[in-house]
């Protein structure tokens, strides 16, 4: 018999915390938590396994009602008090619970069990009349919207509506007997809405909610939220059901969350909200603004609320003895949730907390050094793209900013934008290379569109663990959370702080590590990459076999990837070189020349520039290897399109404006990225290859006369598919490298390979090593001729192939393992088989991208390179490579 269900409590725990893809998270750490004996109210935990069940039968396993039913007497027995008894009630909360948390996605119902018998019973249990009509009118109001999907603001207006007739301000000035009139308008509510009755049975209250939270897995936001974090449809949710405990039963009650280090900076400090006599929901709505839970962070943030450390010195002593115990069982930083029940704390959750990649730096590197985890488990710690975060600028301490208001620092960073007022206008404008900041009292699960398009976030309500916090920091989006100020009116378009007005479209910069509001764009400094960063990264050096290199062909960004810690270029771009201004005139009079002889004269002028740009590099790369790549350019790039540029081209050739045009028709071709590029130019046109290796061998004498440095440059032929395409060029090459070299006295020492691009190449890779020192997996091509998909062309159709499932993952993003990556196993054992040193690298976009990176360290390649900024984020995800290939 499959065991669906599983209970958790005080009296032990049938699940575990390594159980979470049956049981989901929270599941799973609700039953380790009651395993620890820490003080968990008692429930059970339906497994993933059933929604997976429900989803493909349409129904739920046979046997599931029985495991539910003898599951739900073991909590009744537990708390003592009986589901559906009029006299005792036992009420529960039903919560979803996926194997990753989704913060937002899934909904929650509370205080299930009530209903027109059960609330009298609650009555008398609480003696508190007031309490239990409030909890029955929450439930009716949850239940309405998670279940029924009668829409919220229904409650919320005949709840706003009462307490103008009745001159209410607050909702603690509701009497018992107000809210008991006030459920019998909610209850109307849902049977005008529904056309049914609410719900009176408990039975049937549990099971549509736990249909509820099945079917919430399958809703929108959900499906959105899974597509961008890469999680699985097939895995399910559980559903965790659970006695409730109530922190709204007067002063002595609580509830609040807290992490058990901070989750901005990472310090070693307790850093929590709470708000006392609230329920469930209340801290992460922003409604109220919660209080902090310790005086450090209460003195910090110069909040004149009290502490729960002040205020309920007993609970909080607690709460510090459970965050010891849980930090020292899961040896990471927890994000907890908890109720305080007239003075007795209850655990209600607990997960490893979402951090900034700052935080989780130190985090890491403190927990190494306290002794809690060794390195190679703090270099698991942190998610490589996250460093990310990390790379990008500050702001400018030196530079004059106009700040007008603050708020809480959310996520860190500092991001310049536009002001929009709403996620839909957020992804339009961004799509159109707009930068822009999204603005809103506070967001929500169906902003996530808008808040991932946004450079910024900034939100008018709500705290640190507000869902625009939390969300800002898990995408790396600097959030300023809570700029309670600020007055938004998304009618007229303006956002006022105090007496100043601004408008959509008006510029502001926010700045998340400080909470700062600035009107106007404020200048940014690059980040500090020492401290925590430099000893994490050299933990991930020592253990990474993977070498890394980056993509650069400017002096710049150059420079930038040596210092994130390139090993050498693995890919210049010489094409790239060949774009500027002063240069373009010269290259296009090569390419519209009809002779080798009219190609030399405009060769002759480019050869000094790129001599002077190899120079550039080989002093900067200071003895790193730098592979070079010859001339790969869609020639369509290059060919004047404007009259302007006809007229400028017909005067540099003396050649008439139609003579410029008929040409440039010739060349033009039908599939540029298929047509006359690569080292079919080479072939063709011999004396540009020689130009370029005569540039590269110049300039490499030149630096290594100067210098003293020891140059290595790695030639390589692009695009390559017959072995002789190779064969040919590498004795050009050659040829020309020792004319060069005897001119000068000097010896260059260097290699000559190809980019592996085509499928032809992979198939024949051991005829091409033969005239190869390396191979270069070049998989932007290579994942365009094995698809047949263009790479210009992919973005109109990919995103539909990816919603409607039919490929998992963009294969320009994250290399397909089954297809490109099968062409590149295969192709390093065929050049293997010919050259068994051959050096194997990888220069597509995949060479920066993790999972690709996975792949690339099982195929045992020497190195990848990828652009700049994605280089520290190599070195961690090569080094988690190694670790996982153990
Ligand atoms: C490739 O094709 O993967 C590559 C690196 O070359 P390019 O993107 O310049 O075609
Ligand atoms: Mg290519």
């Amino acid at each position: 018999m499959t065991k669906w269900v599983y209970s958790f409590g005080p009296n032990g725990s049938d699940g575990r915390e390594d159980m979470r893809q049956l049981l989901g998270g929270k599941g799973a750490n609700l039953a380790e938590m009651a395993s620890l004996h820490l003080p968990v109210p008692p429930g059970f935990t339906i497994t993933t396994e059933v929604c997976a069940y429900q989803i493909k039968h349409g129904a739920y396993p046979d046997d599931l009602m029985q495991q539910v039913r003898e599951a739900l007497k073991s909590v009744e027995n537990e708390v003592g008090h009986s589901f559906g008894d009029p006299e005792n009630p036992l009420l529960v909360s039903v919560r979803s619970g996926a194997p990753v948390s989704m913060p937002g996605m899934m909904d929650t119902v509370l205080n299930l069990g009530l209903n027109d018998e059960t609330v009298a019973g609650l009555a008398r249990k609480s003696e508190d009349e007031r309490f239990a009509f409030d909890s029955y009118r929450r439930f009716i109001q949850m239940f309405g919207d998670v279940v029924l999907g009668v829409e919220h603001h229904r409650f919320e207006d005949a709840l706003e509506q009462y307490k103008d007739g009745k001159g209410y301000i607050l909702d603690t000035e509701l009497t018992a007997d107000d809210w008991r009139e006030l459920i019998e308008e909610y209850k109307a509510i849902v049977k005008a809405d529904t056309g049914n009755p609410f719900p009176q049975d408990v039975h049937e209250q549990l099971w549509d909610s736990v249909g509820a939270v099945f079917g919430s897995w399958m809703n929108q936001r959900a499906k959105t939220y899974r597509r961008l974090h890469n999680i699985p449809e097939e895995w399910g949710t559980a559903v965790n059901v659970q006695a409730m405990v109530f922190g709204n039963m007067g002063e002595d009650c609580a509830t609040g969350v807290a992490f058990t280090r901070d989750p901005s900076t990472g310090d070693n400090d307790f850093y929590g909200e709470f708000l006392p006599n609230a329920q469930g929901e209340d801290v992460v709505a922003g409604i109220r603004t919660p209080q902090p839970l310790t005086e450090h962070s209460r003195e910090k943030n110069e909040s004149d609320l009290p502490s729960m450390e002040q205020t309920m010195p007993e609970v909080y002593l607690q709460l510090c003895d459970v965050r010891a115990k849980l930090e020292s069982h899961y040896l990471d930083m927890q994000d907890i949730e908890f109720t305080v029940q007239r003075g007795t704390l209850y655990m209600l959750q607990t997960r490893n907390g979402k951090r900034t990649a700052k935080a989780a730096l130190k985090i890491a590197v403190d927990m190494v050094h306290d002794g809690l985890i060794g390195q190679e488990q703090a270099v698991q710690r942190v998610t490589p793209g996250s460093l990310d975060q990390l790379l990008h600028p500050t702001l400018d301490p030196d530079a004059e900013k106009d700040v007008i208001s603050r708020g809480l620092p959310a996520s860190p960073g500092a991001a310049s934008g536009t002001i929009v007022f709403t996620a839909d206008e957020a992804e339009q404008r961004a799509e159109q290379g707009e930068k822009v900041i999204l603005c809103r009292a506070e967001t929500s699960p169906e902003d996530i569109h808008g808040m991932h398009a946004a450079e910024g976030i900034l939100t008018t309500r709500g705290g640190m663990t507000s869902h625009a916090a939390v969300v800002a920091r898990g995408m790396g989006r600097p959030c300023v959370a809570g700029a309670g100020e600020i007055r938004i009116d998304t009618k007229s378009g303006t956002m006022r702080a105090r007496d100043i007005e601004l408008k959509a479209g008006d510029t502001i910069t926010i700045d998340g590590g400080s909470g700062e509001i600035m009107r106007g764009r404020v200048p940014t400094v690059e980040p500090e990459l020492s401290g925590d960063f430099a000893t994490l990264m050299g933990w991930a050096d020592k253990i990474r076999q993977l070498a890394v290199r980056t993509n650069a062909e400017t002096p710049n960004d150059a420079r930038t990837a040596v210092k994130f810690g390139a090993e050498g270029i693995g890919l210049c771009r010489t094409e790239h070189m060949f774009f500027e201004s002063d240069r373009i005139v010269a290259v296009r009079e090569m390419i519209l020349a009809d002779s080798a002889e009219g190609r030399r004269k405009p060769l002759e002028r480019i050869l000094p520039m790129q001599r002077d740009d190899f120079a550039q590099l080989f002093r900067i790369m200071r003895g790193l290897p730098v592979t070079i790549r010859l001339l790969d350019p869609p020639l369509h790039e290059f060919l004047p399109h404007e009259d302007s540029e006809m007229a400028e081209m017909a005067e540099a050739t003396g050649l008439t404006v139609d003579e410029v045009r008929a040409r440039a028709n010739r060349l033009r071709e039908t599939n540029p990225m298929l047509g006359h590029r690569g080292c079919r130019l080479g072939v063709t046109y011999p004396e540009i290859y020689e130009m370029q290796v005569r540039a590269i061998f110049e300039a490499a004498c030149q630096v290594a006369e100067e210098a003293g440095e020891t140059v290595e440059p790695e030639i390589m032929i692009p695009l390559v598919a017959i072995d002789r395409e190779l064969k040919q060029l590498r004795e050009l090459t050659d040829r020309v490298a020792a004319e060069v070299m005897e001119k000068h006295g000097r010896t260059v020492n260097y290699l000559v390979g190809t980019m592996i691009e085509l499928p032809r190449a992979c198939m024949t890779a051991n005829h091409i090593a033969q005239h190869a020192d390396f191979f270069s997996f070049g998989t932007n091509d290579l994942t365009q001729t094995a698809y047949g998909i263009s790479r210009d062309d992919s973005a109109s159709f990919l995103p539909s192939y990816e919603h409607q499932g039919i490929i998992e993952r963009d294969p320009f993003i994250t290399m397909d393992p089954d297809g490109v990556g099968a062409l590149v196993q295969l192709a390093a054992e065929r050049g293997r088989q010919t050259r068994p040193d051959i050096k194997l690298g990888i220069c597509g976009e995949h060479g920066g991208d993790p999972d690709s990176i996975r792949q690339c360290q099982e195929v045992g390649l020497n190195y990848v390179s990828c652009s700049p900024f994605r280089v520290p984020i190599a070195r961690l995800a090569a080094a988690q490579a190694a670790l996982k290939a153990g």
